[in-house]
């Protein structure tokens, strides 16, 4: 079917609609919308991918990697907007938005949006509902990061700037409708960092991970996957060097000069309130697996913070030894304190799971020069 620009036009001012240009081939199994292979919307496929990121992260964190997954296919739409370009329309970003999810909702995907505000760094887009917060309602809350995720995507292809949509208000929520602001924003690694300490991000959203090319970014910076088994490796070739105690004291030393040049980063970065830099550290190294918080405490009467960790990855690594073994992380976690508030101090573990205790305890207290 040959599509021109007159097509466009006409469906842009409603005096069509895609009926005419849908072509359906049972035999072939061969569907089609507006000149483009399709298919039809499954809600239970939808619904299997939400469920999916929610086994591994909690529903607010799903709702996110929805939004990013979406990302790539708004980007797609890159190609609609050169060959409407070809035909000689200029769309500005908020008409191609709207054609976009008119097209896409005309085929039971996008939604029939009404557009409420837009300028150049800002777009409000509101509709009485969309798909995923029909399929996904019984979650009742803020569902639509499809749709977030689409309305970025769509604006990052065509104005080639970065864009930040929020849903205000949701259908699933209980809202009368569900209404995107998006905004053009600057990506900062300040932005990124803080979405993941506030909850609003995990780090997986911002892993660029190329294993062909052997390598792996988190948030711009490199990383890499270590085993685990690294640990009690290193622990024992220590040992048999220098004997057991000292190589507690090497590892924790060591670990905590690592602990204090991570927070130096974040300083770089722009972060500059010491308990922002100590929480922010002990999220990433918790979402990167070295432990997960249990408490986290503060004794004003013996200047004294206590952290409660319901495994480290050394005693996961040692297994039951009868002892402590969490030097590393008693050196991390007094390392990011001293980094993070400009004080020296002591970082001791009082309770450890290699030692048969139920959690691996911590206690950090100032340092007497
Ligand atoms: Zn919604
Ligand atoms: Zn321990």
């Amino acid at each position: 079917m040959k599509i021109g620009r007159e097509d466009f036009e006409a469906l842009i001012k409603g005096e069509k609609n895609i009926t005419p240009y849908l072509e359906l081939d049972p035999v072939l199994g061969s569907y089609s919308a507006f000149g483009v292979k399709t298919a039809s919307n499954p809600n239970y496929m939808i619904k299997a991918v939400y469920e999916m990121y929610e086994a591994h992260l909690n529903r607010k964190l799903a709702v996110k990697a929805m939004r990013k997954l979406y990302r790539s296919v708004g980007a797609g739409s890159l190609g609609l907007y050169n060959l409407l370009k070809k035909f000689g329309m200029d769309l500005k970003p908020a008409e191609f938005l709207m054609l976009v999810f008119k097209l896409q909702h005309q085929q039971g995907w996008g939604a029939p949006f009404e557009l409420v505000e837009a300028s150049e760094k800002k777009i409000i887009l509101r509709t009485a509902h969309t798909f995923e917060s029909e399929v996904m309602k019984d979650w009742k809350m803020s569902v639509c990061g499809i749709h977030m995720g689409w309305i970025e995507g769509v604006l990052m292809a065509v104005t080639g700037k970065s864009w930040y949509c929020l849903e205000t208000k949701c259908f699933a929520n209980g809202d009368g409708c569900c209404e995107f602001v998006a905004d053009q924003v600057e990506p900062s690694w300040k932005y990124k960092a803080q979405a993941i300490v506030n909850g609003d991000s995990a780090i997986t959203e911002f892993i660029d991970h190329k294993p062909l090319e052997g390598t792996i970014k988190l948030i711009d910076d490199p990383v890499v996957i270590m085993p685990r088994f690294v640990f009690t490796s290193m622990m024992n070739s220590l040992k048999k060097t220098m004997g057991e105690m000292p190589a507690g004291g090497v590892n924790y030393r060591a670990y905590m000069d690592m602990g204090k040049e991570n927070v130096e980063h974040y300083k770089k970065m722009g972060i500059t309130n010491p308990n922002t830099l100590a929480n922010m550290a002990f999220t990433f190294y918790s979402q990167m697996g070295w432990f997960k918080i249990i408490k986290m405490e503060w004794d004003e009467a013996t200047k004294t913070k206590t952290l409660t960790l319901e495994h480290t990855v050394e005693s996961e690594a040692f297994g039951n030894t009868g002892k402590n073994v969490c030097y590393c992380t008693a050196g991390l976690l007094a390392g990011i304190v001293e980094g993070a508030f400009g004080i020296k101090v002591q970082g001791r573990e009082i309770a450890c799971r290699s030692k048969g205790n139920d959690h691996c305890v911590f206690t950090i207290t100032n340092k007497k020069e």
